[in-house]
């Protein structure tokens, strides 16, 4: 390990983010579980601090798996969602009052992730946080990659989220091969003749090309191949063939309409969105007159609200949805982030993209002519809020998809078109 601070590899808005403390619309952890760490416990049972040191005894409290370290304890919410311990600015009152070394690990990163693998550090943020939201979709260049100095006197003092060490002959060949399959990915989702649907059903291209050789009984033959079929989609060529291909791909309106009804039903019967989600769903719901009982009809009016509001301003800013795309691939280290295997990693993308999208068409057509750029930052950053840090949801979501033969790639296609 070197003895000096670490430089890590970053999308270049990770330069420019700040937190914006109390002039942020949200607090970092409204609604969500706050874990602390069995060493910040122990610290927090030392504080002096007398209106602290009883505002910690009401409101951290272990939890059922305190044999996890980094899970020991939990904050209790006040029951607007809030942290208890936030002060009248909105502001963390620990920080205020001891500094940042007294936060738990939970609280100091978010909304920051690092990841290790083998000798590079990455660094991404989550699209959870809305000023992180702003800086990564809006800038055309958020998503150029920069090299940054991190604030800590050595390797050993990073807070890894995950860390990994492999070679290319490591037997499973899709972590050997991670690398070069999430270089090759970044590399479609960035061809600038594509928008993000093009460069999403080309990658599903990619991803079904891939995975016939994953598991195939000669590693080393296999292996070859699937580097042969990465070169080809870095082919500018191919790629353009391959995106008048994705062109050409009938739009399902009748699958992606089970898609959001599956979402608003899971969504709504067993979960309790915040606020600004709430807003977001019923804003989206008004926009397409969402009628459960004349699907036709709505996917009539989902199509004219597709093609006249969303569509036009979405190709005029195509960086938007695909910095969302890129800032996901790396914070969540595609393909082996979950260890679900290739095809699994890209539908769970596909359908939190797709998803996205749909949501946008339905703002697009309640906001008409003031649909904006914001409204993307708004969207992304409470479906982030809402549903990535839903730890329950995808998976129902998928399980539903499952069930109605829709979680698989060809299906997948046709939802993000
Ligand atoms: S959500 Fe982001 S900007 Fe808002 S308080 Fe948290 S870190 Fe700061």
């Amino acid at each position: 390990m070197g003895k000096h601070s670490p430089v890590v590899i970053a999308p270049a808005y990770m330069e420019s983010f700040q937190c914006i403390g109390s002039n942020c619309e949200e607090t970092c952890c409204k609604g969500w579980t706050i874990t602390i760490d069995k060493q910040t416990y122990k610290k927090y049972r030392t504080i002096e601090i007398r209106e602290l040191r009883d505002k910690i005894k009401t409101s951290v409290v272990l939890t059922e798996d305190a044999s996890n370290a980094d899970n020991y304890a939990k904050i209790k919410l006040e029951e607007d969602g809030s942290c208890s311990f936030l002060d009248d600015k909105k502001l963390c009152s620990i920080q205020g009052k001891l500094g940042a070394s007294y936060l738990s690990k939970t609280c100091h990163i978010y909304p920051r992730t690092l990841t290790r693998k083998n000798d590079e550090i990455s660094l991404y943020a989550s699209l959870s946080c809305p000023e992180v939201a702003r800086k990564a979709l809006l800038d055309v260049e958020a998503m150029r990659m920069t090299h940054i100095t991190l604030p800590y006197p050595n390797e050993n003092a990073v807070p890894l989220s995950t860390s990994m060490r492999y070679s290319e002959n490591y037997p499973d060949l899709l972590v050997a091969l991670s690398s070069y399959i999430v270089d090759t990915s970044s590399f479609v989702l960035r061809f600038p003749a594509y928008r993000s649907a093009e460069a999403m059903i080309v990658l599903g291209l990619m991803v079904q090309k891939l995975s016939q050789f994953l598991n195939a009984p000669d590693a080393e033959s296999a292996k070859n191949a699937i580097i042969e079929r990465l070169i080809q989609f870095t082919d500018p060529h191919f790629l353009t063939q391959a995106g008048e291909f994705a062109q050409g791909i009938t739009i399902d309106r009748s699958k992606q309409i089970i898609l959001l009804r599956g979402v608003l039903r899971i969504y709504f019967s067993k979960h309790q969105p915040h606020s600004s989600f709430k807003q977001v769903m019923l804003d989206m719901v008004a926009g397409i007159q969402f009628d459960d009982s004349d699907i036709e009809a709505t996917e009539k009016r989902y199509f004219e609200a597709d093609s006249k509001w969303f569509k036009p301003f979405d190709e005029a800013h195509p960086h938007l949805l695909k910095n969302y795309l890129l800032n996901d691939l790396g914070k969540n280290n595609f393909p082996i982030g979950k260890m679900r295997g290739l095809e699994t990693e890209f539908i769970d993308l596909a359908v939190r993209y797709s998803l996205i999208k749909m949501i946008l068409v339905g703002i697009a057509a309640f906001k008409k002519e003031n649909f904006s750029e914001q409204d993307y930052v708004t969207v992304i950053y409470t479906f982030s809020r809402n549903i990535e840090h839903n730890l329950k949801f995808m998976p129902e979501l998928l399980e539903l998809l499952a069930e109605d033969g829709l979680s698989n790639i060809a299906a997948a296609t046709l939802m993000m078109r």
